[in-house]
């Protein structure tokens, strides 16, 4: 290891995943010193003087942690799903931004025949999911609002995250499969598991007490 010891760096993103993160890094003595809502910095230091947070984007915590900006990263299951998880780990579920990935139509319409058009921000999974079923679709990708999408003929099917069915139910939709369980994991660059093993390790260790006590509460 080189003179200077770097941080561990944790690449997290803000809102539901970082809010719910939050007890997890206090329990772990690594609470950050601003919270990312009050303040424009997008790398945050913590309690703990080893252990430093970069504020990005969801679906772009696995591709810093791949390239190894971030030692390690908060990452829902979605994303990894999305991402498809090159040069990474995934040791840990750490049970929080709970959700399912669901595949909706209008209501009462049921699954057309033949070939579906799905509209969806998850390209990727949705047509590995499909690929695994042997059925033919055509995904047509967006970045939001995909509830939108069948009601305005743009396509027979949305893939999307449902937490209370209250988005699909305002929009007309039902779910009719439930594709995937979404939780937020702890992931691992796969160098710095081997270089920072020390390290890494204690983090992976104390996460998985914290989450054992939360369980037995
Ligand atoms: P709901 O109306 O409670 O079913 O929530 C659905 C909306 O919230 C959709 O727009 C989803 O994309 C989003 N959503 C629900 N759960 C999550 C999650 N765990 N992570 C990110 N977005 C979510």
């Amino acid at each position: 290891m080189s003179a200077k010891r770097h941080k561990l760096t944790v690449a997290v993103s803000k809102g539901r995943i970082f809010d719910e993160c939050l007890p997890l890094l206090s329990k772990l003595k690594a609470a950050p010193v601003a919270h990312p809502d009050d303040s424009r910095r997008l790398v945050l230091a913590t309690e703990d003087a080893d252990l430093r947070l970069l504020i990005v984007r969801a679906a772009d915590v696995p591709t810093y942690v791949q390239y190894g900006a971030a030692d390690l990263g908060v990452a829902g299951k979605d994303v990894l799903l999305e991402h498809g998880g090159e040069g990474l780990y995934e040791p840990l579920d750490l049970r929080i931004a709970r959700c399912t990935m669901a595949l909706a139509v209008l209501g009462g319409t049921g699954l057309p025949e033949g070939r579906l058009r799905v509209a969806t921000k998850y390209v990727r999974c949705t047509r590995r999911y499909f690929a695994a079923r042997g059925r033919q679709v055509e995904t047509i990708k967006l970045y939001g609002s995909m509830e939108l999408a069948p009601s305005v003929g743009l396509a027979d099917a949305i893939v999307d995250l449902v937490d209370t069915g209250d988005t699909l139910r305002a929009n007309g939709l039902e779910i009719v499969e439930s594709m995937y369980d979404i939780s937020s994991r702890l992931v691992v660059n796969k160098a710095a598991m081997k270089m920072k093993h020390e390290r890494v390790n204690d983090v992976l260790r104390r996460c998985t007490h914290a989450l054992q006590v939360e369980a037995r509460e």
